[in-house]
């Protein structure tokens, strides 16, 4: 055996590699992994990095295999067709998208752990719909940051406080690469800010048919605003927030027309982005020679924004002297005095102390706006109502398209492989139909219950393994916690954020510690979750929970796990069997992690709230707290504590724990198959794109010219 056969299977990785296809085809992770472990964990699942540091005799190995080399064979000729396939959704419903693409603008995208540049919901949601464009065949530019350090990543001292490590990304090794020019030059922008011409470098990732684009500010090592506008997400002062969001908005919109992208749809995602406006409308006027108001009136026409937060005004707003500083070359460009440009983000146009608002821009700018829960938009509406004051709160022009999530991306290849045998084997190219999630009535109830325990203990290993790591790490003195394979294993893990209400379980200590005591009905907790580092009541919650789980009571049966990325959020979903959610309703406007739970087989349990206040039918999961909201948020808490224990004491628990004679729980898997036959076909983000082009997408495009105008 000598070198060209590992060259062979080095090129072929590579090539996989070169598409981040990879994040969601379940053959291509075995490939990688089997070849060696260790190394890639090491590397965090980022094949570039991989096969930077495989050796050939690794790789030699592998490839004397036959079955090894038919599979990466078989990867390569299924990435290969499934870029080449034009038999998709998006060519039959929306083939006029393929000249005039959407362009999908988003301050962060998760697609994957080894490309760090998220913090949460908001940017996975945005990795999702991109993958899920890809697949429906929806041509789309996403358009992004690089932050060079990206969001931090997480550890836990022993003193229970979060240890922020940032670390700068490996460009050499990242899965990117950069944009180019016709003649095969790197592309960049320069970009005018008050402070000067300043240039920002393009990259690009291949999201399997379509693309996403990231805009890097470090070309110049010197040059201060590097360290001011890209180097972290959601790092820094207010400053730093606006020159990010002008470099975003307005720099990807120039980014996108120097690679001769002319978009036909501007989807704003949350109003981070909505200085695109600004840039599209200037561009507007010096292409066509058109007047402001004119201008405006095209872009608004072709713009879609959606909403993500429930409270009001206070979120992202500038100073007037901020705006000024910053946006002076655009706003000359657009030929508009300061207080015209600062009436665009005003609530009261005329009220000269109202800060800049950017979601007030985004809807102003927008032809359809939406929020992403049925609950939210009544939520919106209302909260939005002033900048419409001649509307009925009802009349006011947000819709909502509920969130969704990328079925691929986030179901284990266990499971999967139970969908392929039990529903169809075309499963993953239909699951927006219901007819398809509905048989799940009819496959065997041990089958998927074993899968499920497979899941679990799959998880329970992984979780070892990560306590024993902080355990070494922190020289602690003992042995790690042992979980228990057969208990009713629960995960809590978002964003810690006050209004999250992680808390809400301790809050009576006692109960929980009868509850988690149990030897004949072991229930344990799986607990992760990152605190933003500006965020010092978030880290106090943290740091309670962190005390809480040392307590001898709670040893072995509280476990909190550091560093909540897509890896850990992975993992969690696919191998509890319940997932708990606790938002103050109405704050949270969606919340995606219990969807990602609906496709592993884990049960949800949730306040009635975003997404669940609509999905919720009380056989499909379980519901806890009134599903009102107090004028008094503590006794709120305090009713929404009583009725969570309440609930798992007298549902939860007595539904796991109730055994068939084969050990199978039938009144569980009675609420897990009404849960996937009933939300499957909805909380996925094919539906939710599919919903997007056909309520907002192809009108914006042109392409829709009959029907009601106006709201969404
Ligand atoms: C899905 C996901 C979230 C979002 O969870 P919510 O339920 O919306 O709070 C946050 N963080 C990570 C890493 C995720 O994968």
């Amino acid at each position: 055996m000598d070198s060209p056969i590992a060259k062979d299977i080095r090129s072929g990785l590579a090539e996989l590699a070169g598409n981040l296809r990879w994040t969601w085809s379940g053959e291509f992770e075995p490939l990688f992994s089997s070849i060696d472990q260790d190394l890639w964990r090491e590397v965090n699942h980022n094949p570039v990095a991989f096969l930077a540091a495989v050796p050939d005799d690794r790789l030699q190995a592998r490839a004397v295999e036959a079955t090894y080399r038919e599979a990466l064979q078989h990867a390569i000729i299924s990435l290969r067709q499934y870029l080449a396939e034009e038999r998709h959704w998006g060519r039959r419903y929306a083939p006029g998208l393929q000249a005039r693409p959407v362009a999908y603008f988003s301050a962060e995208v998760g697609l994957h752990e080894s490309l760090p540049i998220y913090s949460g919901g908001l940017g996975v949601l945005a990795g999702d719909h991109l993958k899920s464009c890809s697949d429906l065949g929806v041509p789309i530019w996403g358009v992004t940051i690089l932050y060079r350090q990206g969001y931090f990543s997480q550890e836990i001292d022993a003193d229970g406080e979060q240890q922020e490590r940032y670390v700068d990304l490996d460009m050499s090794r990242v899965p990117l690469e950069p944009a180019l020019d016709a003649r095969g030059e790197r592309l960049f922008i320069q970009f005018p800010t008050a402070n000067g011409v300043f240039p920002i470098d393009i990259w690009r990732a291949r999201v399997g048919r379509g693309q996403l684009i990231l805009l890097d500010g470090s070309r110049d090592p010197e040059v201060f605003h590097r360290d001011i506008f890209s180097r972290r997400l959601y790092g820094g002062d207010l400053r730093t927030r606006l020159l990010q969001e002008l470099i975003l908005g307005a720099g990807g919109y120039r980014a996108l027309l120097s690679l001769g992208v002319r978009p036909g749809v501007v989807h704003l995602n949350e109003g981070h982005t909505a200085f695109a406006i600004l840039e599209a409308i200037a561009q507007t006027m010096e292409e066509e020679g058109l007047p402001f108001d004119e201008a405006a009136a095209r872009v608004r026409g072709r713009t879609v924004f959606t909403t993500h937060t429930p409270v009001g005004a206070g979120h992202d707003r500038f100073p007037a002297d901020l705006i000024e500083e910053h946006l002076r070359p655009l706003r000359e460009r657009l030929g508009l005095s300061l207080d015209r440009l600062l009436a665009l983000g005003r609530m009261n146009p005329h009220d000269e102390r109202e800060p800049f608002s950017m979601p007030v821009l985004a809807l102003r700018f927008s032809h359809r706006s939406n929020a992403v829960s049925a609950l939210h938009g009544r939520t919106s509406r209302t909260m939005w109502r002033v900048l419409w004051p001649e509307l009925r709160t009802e009349q006011v022009p947000i819709g909502h398209v509920t969130n969704g999530v990328h079925v691929p991306t986030w179901i284990a290849s266990d499971m999967a492989r139970f969908f392929s045998d039990n529903l169809s084997p075309d499963w993953p190219k239909r699951l927006t139909h219901p007819d398809l999630w509905e048989r799940i009535e009819g496959t065997p109830m041990s089958g998927l219950w074993r899968v499920k325990c497979l899941l679990r203990a799959q998880l329970l290993a992984f979780v070892e393994r990560r306590l024993k790591t902080r355990h070494e790490r922190l020289g602690l003195p003992g042995t790690p916690p042992q979980l228990d394979p057969f208990a009713l294993t629960i995960g809590v893990a978002r964003r810690v954020a006050e209004y999250k209400r992680a808390a809400l379980l301790f809050s009576q200590p006692e109960r929980l510690a009868r509850l988690l005591a149990d030897r004949e009905r072991p229930v344990q907790l799986l607990f992760a979750g990152k605190a933003h580092p500006q965020d010092r009541p978030a880290k106090d919650i943290l740091k309670e929970i962190v005390r809480l789980s040392a307590e001898p009571r709670f040893a072995s049966r509280i476990v909190v796990l550091e560093n909540h990325d897509m890896n850990l959020a992975r993992h969690l979903v696919q191998g509890c069997d319940l997932w708990l959610n606790m938002p103050r309703r109405p704050l949270e406007a969606s919340g995606t992690s219990g969807q990602k739970s609906v496709f592993n087989a884990t049960l949800n349990m949730s306040v009635l709230d975003g997404w669940w206040a609509e999905a919720f039918d009380g056989g499909n999961g379980y519901a806890f707290g009134e599903g009102l909201t107090h004028a008094d948020p503590l006794l709120q808490d305090r009713r929404d504590a009583a009725d969570l224990f309440d609930t798992l004491e007298r549902q939860v628990i007595p539904d796991f724990f109730e055994r068939g004679p084969d050990g199978v729980p039938p009144r569980w898997m009675a609420r897990i198959r009404r849960s996937l036959s009933t939300l499957g076909w909805r909380y996925n983000s094919d539906r939710m794109v599919i919903d997007y082009v056909l309520g907002a997408y192809l009108r914006a495009a042109g392409l829709l010219t009959s029907g009601r105008p106006g709201s969404a």
